[in-house]
């Protein structure tokens, strides 16, 4: 029988996951299907216990869904507890099982697509929601020299700070004023197209900036670009979150740079 796996999102028809899925499993020969499910605001809960019972082995959560996913889970992956959200998970006679695929998506692009080593580097992390919180320990897995949360609500930074102890500091936008090799994008200020008030002495000639938004350019990579800096979209990053997803549900690793390429050209 075709295993089922599917999205949810609200609002989920703008998703790409269907057809990153859908070209992995052609390219790996897995006998699936992968579809988006616009779920109620308020019941998640409810379209996840349907899909279970109609047979779903695995999901992906999207906005806004990915903290409730994570209450939802019986059983949670270290990575998943300590990103404090859940944006996979696995259906199986132990019950519900969440998993974050979100940070090692961002160090997979980073590090393998992009060619950016994270060992010894100055990190400088924009926004401190679920995006940004999720990718914090696979980044300090890679050892960076220093790791900086900046964000609107400097408090909303200062705790995940704390929170993640070892050398990571906080401060707001404009006091990151020191030159960073790498300055993620992880706020929602992309999605309103408007640039968070940086200053540009964060950015120098061998910066890379990772804007996490995808499908246009933003204020913030424009931004970078004016002060020589290399920019880069999170469209990598969301094939290769999908990716990790995709060999937690069936042991496989696709090819993403294929699939990367065919939504570019797109
Ligand atoms: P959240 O709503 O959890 O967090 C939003 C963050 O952005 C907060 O830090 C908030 O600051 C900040 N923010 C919102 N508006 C502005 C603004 N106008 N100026 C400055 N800061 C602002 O969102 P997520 O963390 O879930 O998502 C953030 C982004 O990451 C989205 O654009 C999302 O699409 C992208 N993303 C991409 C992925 C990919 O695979 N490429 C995966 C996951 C997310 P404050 O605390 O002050 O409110």
């Amino acid at each position: 029988m075709t295993d089922r796996y599917a999205v949810f999102g609200h609002p989920i028809a703008h998703s790409k996951s269907p057809q990153i899925h859908a070209a992995f499993a052609r390219q790996t020969g897995q006998d699936m299907t992968y579809e988006a499910i616009l779920a109620p605001l308020d019941g998640f809960a409810d379209s996840i216990a349907q899909f279970v019972t109609a047979g779903g082995r695995g999901a992906n959560v999207t906005v806004p869904f990915k903290e409730e996913a994570y209450t939802l889970a019986q059983r949670l992956s270290p990575r998943a507890q300590r990103a404090g959200a859940v944006n996979t998970l696995v259906f199986n006679a132990e019950g519900i099982l969440g998993d974050n695929t979100d940070g090692a998506g961002l160090v997979a692009d980073l590090t393998r697509n992009l060619n950016h080593t994270l060992a010894g580097k100055r990190i400088l992390l924009l926004g401190a929601g679920g995006a940004a919180r999720g990718v914090i320990e696979p980044l300090l897995e890679q050892q960076p020299a220093a790791l900086v949360i900046a964000n609107r609500t400097v408090s909303r930074a200062q705790e995940l700070a704390d929170l993640f102890g070892h050398g990571v500091a906080a401060c707001s936008f404009e006091a990151a004023n020191t030159p960073f090799d790498l300055i993620i994008n992880a706020t929602a200020a992309s999605l309103a197209g408007e640039l968070p008030p940086l200053s540009a002495n964060a950015f120098n000639a061998t910066t890379l900036a990772y804007d996490m938004m995808y499908g246009r350019d933003t204020p913030f990579l424009s931004f970078a670009r004016t002060q020589g800096a290399a920019t880069a979209d999170g469209l990598g990053m969301l094939v290769e979150q999908a990716a990790e997803a995709f060999f937690v549900w069936r042991g496989v690793r696709p090819d993403t740079a294929a699939v990367i390429a065919s939504l570019r050209a797109a």
